[in-house]
């Protein structure tokens, strides 16, 4: 079986073509710039050469068509016809409370996934037109969701809510939901294979550090916390998100600057993080190297990222009352051997040795960065979010027949 995974923005959609038999990537690609004559079109099939196109793309169907030439196409294409798509997946931001699993899409899911756009108002109506436009273009082909909170509603009402008045829970579900739980999922899982232990018998925490960066307490598999909350900009600092702050900054700036709801939405959101503390970029490598170079602003942001992530650790390790291993993952944790240091240098009280050798060894594979004699051992896992929305899917399909 052949399984399409879908991750649409409002202007860009990427794709994946999974052969679920052997787990193997059979093509990947993106469309970006979605609505302009001048959209560009990237495929990559496995093996075969690099195609690039710039052509009109007005909407997601004319993209999701285009991608379905390309997978089927006689020289760039990886399948001969559109029926060997057996289905496809979606990635969808925000389930809210009503979304604790994948599911195939109905029209029920569909209207679900409509009410929660006040919840994330950026990325679920991006992602309703990529299922919209997956049925106008493929039609009968079944289709899933899969959710980045959906992990995460197992955490109790002591992590998911807020100690604000609780009419703001009941009449406009303001809790925390949590992101990246494809990504935290399945690292740890993947952990668990790695230490040769059961999942079940496990206290993790899994640092998701990429241009968003979140990370979650899991229990038996099941997460008990993260740092993500009603929306992604809660918890730790980001490459533009500032992660925890004072609320009362808030009010507070918005009159000492004039500033609007939008402005200061804009300024934490975009505006702040790593770029805005080091004035230089919002890339870890950017940073890395300036740092480097001596400039003390970008050391100074490198600081603060990495001590707010020790800092959560030691919050989950005292929430969990305990901590078997922790997870390096997402573009930073697989890459910045810098960053890894920084935070686990420090965490002997909790029991970890860090193996500064191993750390330093760039590699794209699963492996243990601590010392055999370590009490918590620290594991850098990839992640691959895709693959876990392609075997959603694949097991949501497998039901159907
Ligand atoms: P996204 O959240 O957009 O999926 P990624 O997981 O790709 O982001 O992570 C992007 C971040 O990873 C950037 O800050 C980038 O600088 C960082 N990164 C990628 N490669 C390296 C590297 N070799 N060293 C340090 N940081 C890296």
């Amino acid at each position: 079986m052949n399984v399409l995974v879908i991750n649409a923005g409002s202007s860009s959609l990427k794709y994946q073509l999974f052969r679920m038999e052997d787990a193997s990537v059979l093509a990947k690609g993106k469309v970006e710039r979605i609505g302009m004559d001048t959209a560009i079109v990237t495929h990559e099939p496995a093996g075969g050469a690099e195609f690039h196109e710039v052509k009109e793309i007005l909407e997601h169907t004319s993209a999701i068509r285009r991608v379905v030439e390309l997978l089927t196409h006689p020289q760039q294409g990886v399948v001969s016809a559109m029926s060997d798509i057996d289905a496809v997946g979606h990635r969808v931001v925000h389930g809210g409370e009503a979304f604790k699993h994948s599911v195939l899409v109905n029209d029920e899911v569909k209207k679900e996934i409509r009410r929660l756009f006040d919840l994330a108002p950026l990325h679920n109506p991006a992602a309703m037109l990529g299922i919209m436009a997956a049925e106008a273009a493929m039609p009968g082909v079944p289709q899933a969701v899969v959710f980045d909170t959906a992990f995460h509603q197992t955490m109790l009402a002591q992590a998911y809510l807020y100690p604000v008045p609780m009419a703001l829970y009941r009449r406009h579900k303001v809790r925390r939901y949590g992101f990246h739980g494809t990504s935290h999922k399945y690292v740890s899982e993947r952990a668990a294979l790695l230490l040769g232990r059961p999942l079940a018998e496990l206290k993790l925490i899994t640092c998701h550090i990429g241009n968003g960066a979140s990370c979650a307490a899991i229990v038996g598999g099941q997460s008990v916390d993260t740092s993500m909350g009603m929306t992604p900009l809660e918890g730790l600092m980001m490459g533009t998100r500032s992660g925890d702050l004072d609320p009362a900054i808030v009010p507070y700036v918005m009159g000492k600057e004039e500033l609007t709801l939008g402005e200061v939405n804009s300024m934490l959101n975009k505006h702040s993080g790593l770029g805005a503390v080091s004035g230089i970029s919002s890339d870890m490598r950017e940073i890395v190297e300036a740092m480097e170079a001596g400039d003390k602003n970008a050391a100074l942001a490198f600081d603060m990222y990495a001590y707010r992530l020790r800092k959560y650790i030691g919050a989950y390790a005292a929430g969990m009352n305990g901590v078997d291993a922790i997870v390096f993952t997402a573009g930073i944790g697989e890459n910045s051997a810098q960053l890894r240091r920084a935070v686990c240098e420090q965490l002997t009280y909790l029991g970890v040795a860090f193996d500064a050798d191993a750390n330093a060894v760039r590699s794209s594979a699963e492996r243990r960065i601590s010392t055999a004699a370590s009490m918590v051992a620290v594991l850098v896992i990839p992640t691959n979010e895709e693959w876990v929305i392609a075997q959603d899917t694949y097991n949501l399909v497998q039901g159907l027949s």
